[in-house]
């Protein structure tokens, strides 16, 4: 069988991949964009300058030692590969010592796909392998690539669906080549008023043509993670729903299109309140179905939300940010063994923006 994946790295992806899902961890998305994080930094009165964007990525990777029990993976900005601690120490350094897999953002944005009425396709591929190969020198061992997809009369359109799902394989068969396990993430929005029905239809078509092209393509499926969206009703869908409806529809989706030979489940929380994106992930876990993946949290949003509020760019709060860091963590590394009960105290406020952009 041809494969993406070279002999040389077969064994590490694998293990790489697996060790990202270990029981009870999941990964820390902290990989927001220049421009991102400068929509992050705006509310609380915190210039968007390297210094402070450095400052902050320390205060969430030094949070303290319970950190490693909850987190798999963090993955990076380009610039934070870079960057070091207070101390001198690289941050891919600094996460490897708690046993954290270093993860990079590979993907350059989304454009309009010309003659849709607003879909998009990513952009990136252009010299990624040689980009690919200096992120693992740098001590990155895993990549994401977002791509973007909508609910809409007729959307998805067979061109995003298509498109999207085989420039993700692109990206994964360039990772798989250079050591990089690809966590390939098509990301349905939760724009819209659609309900469970609808948005468990889209999610199973378009998952089921990321696995074809992912085939197509000759991915090595044991050394990849998928990082999907949860099957939720739409933002302004006037029905609603219970977590373990949510929970139920989500893992149907998935027995229905993710092949077992995949270790894990990544939820992005796509605009979720902190506390909703950990009680779905309970929601899924203790669903009676059988389950061959680990169900588990790959949050940007979910995680940060809190931390970001109560630092405000303070030396002085530094500890409590940390200290409510690991609240979220410790609550989602519950939620993906199905044993949140609930108490986490904080995390209600909706985080949804509209068309969102990583
Ligand atoms: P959210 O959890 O904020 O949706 O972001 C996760 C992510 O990595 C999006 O690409």
């Amino acid at each position: 069988m041809p494969s993406a994946a070279p002999p040389k790295f077969r064994q590490e992806l694998a293990e790489t991949a697996k060790a990202i899902v270990a029981q009870g961890k999941g990964i820390l998305a902290a990989d927001e964009s220049t421009g991102t994080i400068g929509k992050r930094f705006s509310p609380i009165n915190v210039e968007n300058v390297e210094e402070n964007r450095r400052a902050y990525r320390e205060l969430l990777f030094t949070a303290g030692s319970e950190l490693r029990n909850y987190l798999g993976g963090a993955i990076l900005f380009e610039e934070t590969l870079f960057q070091k601690a207070a101390d001198g120490t690289p941050f891919p350094e600094l996460l490897k010592q708690q046993g954290i897999v270093v993860g990079i953002k590979v993907d350059k944005g989304t454009v309009e796909l010309a003659g849709t009425e607003g879909e998009t396709t990513t952009q990136g591929l252009d010299g990624l392998a040689d980009r690919c190969a200096k992120y693992y020198q740098a001590g990155a061992r895993f990549a994401k690539w977002r791509s973007v997809l909508k609910i809409g009369q007729n959307q998805p359109s067979q061109l995003s669906m298509i498109e999207n799902a085989n420039v993700l394989a692109r990206y994964a068969s360039i990772c798989q080549q250079n050591g990089l396990v690809p966590i390939v993430e098509p990301e349905i929005l939760m724009d819209g008023d659609h309900d469970l029905e609808r948005a468990m239809e889209a999610t199973e078509k378009v998952l089921a043509q990321v696995y074809k092209s992912l085939n197509d393509h000759h991915i090595y499926l044991e050394g990849t993670l998928l990082k999907p969206n949860m099957v939720c009703p739409g933002q302004d869908c006037k029905k609603s729903y219970t977590p373990r409806e949510i929970g139920e529809a989500t893992v149907v989706v998935l027995r229905r299109t993710v092949p077992c030979a995949v270790p894990g489940i990544t939820f992005l929380s796509g605009g979720q309140s902190e506390e909703n994106a950990t009680v779905h992930l309970n929601a899924m876990n203790q669903i009676p179905l059988s389950r061959p993946w680990a169900l588990t949290f790959s949050y940007g949003r979910a995680l940060q939300a809190t931390v970001l509020k109560v630092w405000k760019g303070e030396k002085g709060n530094v500890q409590a940010a940390q200290k409510a860091l690991l609240v979220r963590a410790k609550a989602n590394s519950e939620a993906c063994q199905g044993k949140y009960a609930g108490d986490s105290g904080s995390g209600n406020e909706s985080l949804y923006v509209k068309d969102y952009k990583y």
